[in-house]
C-alpha cells in the first residue's frame, strides 16, 4: 500500500477567454497541455479520487507514483480543451459537477460561465474520467442548515445517478473547505471520499473525508507546477487559494444579491 503523500491537482475552467468571476481559476489550453505533458515526462501516472481512497482503505494497489487531475465545478472547457489532451496521454482524472450549473434539464440558470452539458458529462465518463459531486447549487455548505444541506447533496447525488447510470462515489466541497458536521452528512450521504483544498499534498492520515488539494491557477508557470507535483512551494500557493476563495465567494454574494434586487421588482 502506498503510504507516500500524493499530490492532487485542483483545476476549474480550461479556457482561453472565461468570464472575469472565474479568470484566475482558469487555465489556458496551451498551459494545460504543456503541464500534462511534464506530468508524463516526471514519470507520474494519474489515478481517480476513487482509485487513492480504495487503495489508502487497503484496496487495490497504486502506480509508483501517483498524481490525481481533477476539475471542480463542471466547465466545458473541460470537455472541449482538457479531454483531447488527457486522451492522448491516456490519463485519467476526476471531474466534481455541481448539477445545477450543468446545462440542461437540471439548469438554475445561475452558473459561472459556460458550462458542460449532460451529453458531455457521458462522454467524460466513457472515456474512463470519474464523474464525482460538487453540490447542486455551490454554496458554502456549512452556512445551511441540515435540511437545506442534506438537499444539496442528496440531490446532486440522484441527478448524477439519473443522468449517468452511475452513483458519485466521491465529492468535493464547494470553496474547498468543509466543518465536521459537513463532512458527516457527506458520509452519511453516501460519498466514500470527499476532497477539500488546503496546504498539502493529500495523506492517508488526512481521512478520506478530508483529502487536500493544490490549486493550478491561470498564474501557475510550468517551474511552478513542477514543484507543486513534487510537493514544494506550496505555502505561497496555499497564500493565494484562500485569497481568490474568499473573493470567489465575495462575487458569488453580490451576483445573488443583485438578482434578489431584480425578483424584488417584478
Ligand atoms: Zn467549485
Amino acid at each position: 500500500m502506498t503510504e507516500a503523500p500524493v499530490p492532487i491537482l485542483m483545476y476549474h475552467e480550461i479556457g482561453t477567454d472565461p468570464n472575469e468571476a472565474t479568470r484566475e481559476l482558469s487555465v489556458t489550453p496551451g498551459d494545460f497541455a504543456a503541464q500534462m505533458a511534464l506530468i508524463g515526462d516526471l514519470g507520474l501516472t494519474p489515478v481517480t479520487a476513487a482509485d487513492l481512497a480504495a487503495c489508502w482503505r487497503g484496496g487495490r494497489p497504486l502506480p509508483a507514483r501517483p498524481v490525481l487531475i481533477t476539475f471542480d465545478d463542471g466547465y466545458e472547457g473541460v470537455h472541449r480543451h482538457a479531454l483531447p489532451v488527457l486522451a492522448q496521454h491516456g490519463f485519467t482524472a476526476t471531474v466534481f459537477v455541481s448539477t445545477g450549473w450543468i446545462r440542461g434539464p437540471h439548469d438554475t440558470g445561475d452558473s459561472p460561465d459556460t458550462m458542460l452539458d449532460w451529453a458531455q458529462v457521458s462522454e467524460l465518463a466513457a472515456a474512463g474520467v470519474e464523474i464525482g459531486g460538487h453540490s447542486h447549487t455551490h454554496p458554502q455548505l456549512d452556512q445551511l442548515d441540515d435540511a437545506a444541506l442534506r438537499h444539496e447533496l442528496i440531490h446532486c447525488r440522484e441527478i448524477v445517478t439519473d443522468e449517468l447510470g452511475t452513483a458519485p462515489a466521491s465529492f468535493a466541497y464547494p470553496y474547498g473547505y468543509s466543518s465536521r458536521r459537513v463532512r458527516q452528512a457527506v458520509r452519511e450521504t453516501g460519498y466514500g471520499q470527499a476532497l477539500a483544498v488546503g496546504n498539502s499534498l493529500a495523506r492517508r492520515r488526512q481521512g478520506p473525508y478530508a483529502l487536500r488539494r493544490v490549486t493550478v491557477r491561470r498564474s501557475t508557470g510550468v517551474e511552478e507546477f513542477e514543484r507543486l507535483v513534487k510537493g514544494r512551494g506550496i505555502a505561497r500557493n496555499f497564500a493565494g487559494d484562500r485569497a481568490l476563495t474568499k473573493g470567489y465567494a465575495l462575487v458569488r454574494r453580490a451576483r445573488q444579491v443583485r438578482r434578489k434586487a431584480i425578483r424584488s421588482r417584478v
